[in-house]
C-alpha cells in the first residue's frame, strides 16, 4: 500500500522509522537489533536513506530488500540523484519496483563529501523538482519530497525555498516529509505558509530525539537546525558526560514535542532512528499508553 493510501484509509496517526545501511560489521548488528526492536512496534511503514552521489547504492538496496522480504516491512525507499545520469536514476529505480517498493522520497542529495574527485554526470538532475518530474511520467510510486520548516540550509529565504517546495508537489510529488526541528512553532508556521500557498499534500513532521550532544551539535550545523535555549539550558543542568540522563532528556524532550504535534493534528510522526532504538521505542510506546498514537 502506498503511504498516502494509509492516510486515507486510517484517522490515527502513522508512525514510521527512517533507517540508514550499516557502514562496518558492528554497526550492522546494532542496526539488525533496531530493526527488530522497531519492527515489534508494527509501524506503518520504515524508510531507508540512500548515501551521496549513489555511495550506499548497493547497501541501501540490500537493506530495503531484507526489510521488505524478510521483515514484512513497508518501506519507503530514498533516493537522491545529485551527479546520477538517466541511466543509473532508471536502473536504482526500476530496481526498487522490482522488489515491491510502492512509495519513494525523492530528493536532491549533495555531494559526496568523501569524494574530492567525484565528478557529476554531465545530464545529472539539478533539482529535486527535476526528479520528481522525471519519475512521475515513467513509474507509479507514490513520491514524497523532503520539506524544511527552519528552510533549506543553502535557501535564499525560507519564502523562496518553499515556491520550490510547491514546484515539487506541482510535479508530482504526493506528501512531504520534513527535515527536523526542535520547536514546534517552526514547523507550525512552515505549515502555515505551505497552505497559504496552496501545498496541499500532507506535510508529515520528522523527529530526532537527542542522542549525544557531539551529534546533535553536528548534525545541526550540516542540516541548518536551531538548538533551542531550551535544550541548551535543560542539558547545561544535567550531570556532565552522563550518557544515561542526557538520553533520558532526550526522551522526555522528544516526548513532548510528539505531544504538541499530536495534538495539532499532523498525519502522523517520522521518526529519524539514526539506526537506534533505545529512545524511539519508549517514545512510541508511552504516546500509545496515552492514547495519542
Ligand atoms: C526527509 C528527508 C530525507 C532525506 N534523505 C536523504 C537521503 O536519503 N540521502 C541524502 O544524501 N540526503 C537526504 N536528505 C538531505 C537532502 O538530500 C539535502 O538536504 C539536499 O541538500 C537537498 O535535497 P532536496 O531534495 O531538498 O533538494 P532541492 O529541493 O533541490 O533543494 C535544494 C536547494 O535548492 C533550492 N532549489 C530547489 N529547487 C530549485 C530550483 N528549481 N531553482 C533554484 N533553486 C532551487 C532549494 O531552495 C534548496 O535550497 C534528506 C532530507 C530530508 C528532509
Amino acid at each position: 500500500m502506498k503511504v498516502t493510501e494509509l492516510w486515507k484509509s486510517s484517522k490515527k496517526p502513522t508512525v514510521s522509522f527512517e533507517l540508514f545501511p550499516a557502514r562496518s560489521a558492528k554497526a550492522a548488528e546494532g542496526l539488525e537489533k533496531t530493526i527488530d526492536e522497531i519492527a515489534a512496534l508494527k509501524p506503518d511503514f520504515v524508510s531507508v536513506t540512500f548515501g551521496a552521489g549513489g555511495s550506499t547504492r548497493e547497501g541501501s538496496y540490500n537493506l530495503v530488500k531484507k526489510l521488505i522480504k524478510d521483515k514484512g516491512l513497508r518501506t519507503v525507499a530514498y533516493f537522491t540523484c545529485y551527479g546520477l545520469g538517466p541511466s543509473d536514476i532508471k536502473a536504482v529505480l526500476d530496481s526498487y519496483r522490482d522488489l515491491g517498493v510502492e512509495t519513494i522520497l525523492a530528493a536532491r542529495g549533495d555531494p559526496p563529501h568523501d569524494q574530492p574527485d567525484f565528478k557529476p554526470h554531465p545530464e545529472s538532475l539539478a533539482h529535486a523538482s527535476d526528479l520528481v518530474a522525471f519519475v512521475r511520467p515513467r513509474y507509479d510510486f507514490c513520491i514524497a519530497a523532503a520539506g524544511y520548516p527552519e528552510k533549506h540550509i543553502e535557501a535564499q529565504s525560507p519564502e523562496k525555498d518553499r515556491e520550490y517546495l510547491k514546484l515539487k508537489v506541482e510535479n508530482g510529488a504526493d506528501f512531504v516529509v520534513t527535515n527536523y526541528f526542535y520547536d514546534n512553532k517552526s514547523f507550525f508556521e512552515f505549515e502555515d505558509h505551505c497552505r497559504k500557498l496552496g501545498i496541499k499534500v500532507p506535510l508529515l513532521p520528522g523527529v530526532m530525539p537527542i542522542y549525544s550532544v557531539k551529534m546533535m551539535e553536528n548534525l545541526a550545523a550540516l542540516c541548518g537546525a536551531t538548538i533551542s535555549q531550551e535544550i541548551r539550558d535543560g542539558i547545561a543542568k544535567l550531570p556532565a558526560g552522563d550518557a544515561g540522563t542526557l538520553q533520558a532528556f532526550g526522551v522526555d524532550f522528544a516526548l513532548d514535542q510528539c505531544r504538541g504535534l499530536l495534538k495539532h493534528g499532523v498525519p502522523g510522526l517520522h521518526f529519524y532512528t539514526m539506526d537506534r532504538s533505545a529512545a524511539v521505542v519508549p517514545i512510541v510506546r508511552r504516546l500509545r499508553d496515552e492514547g495519542l498514537l
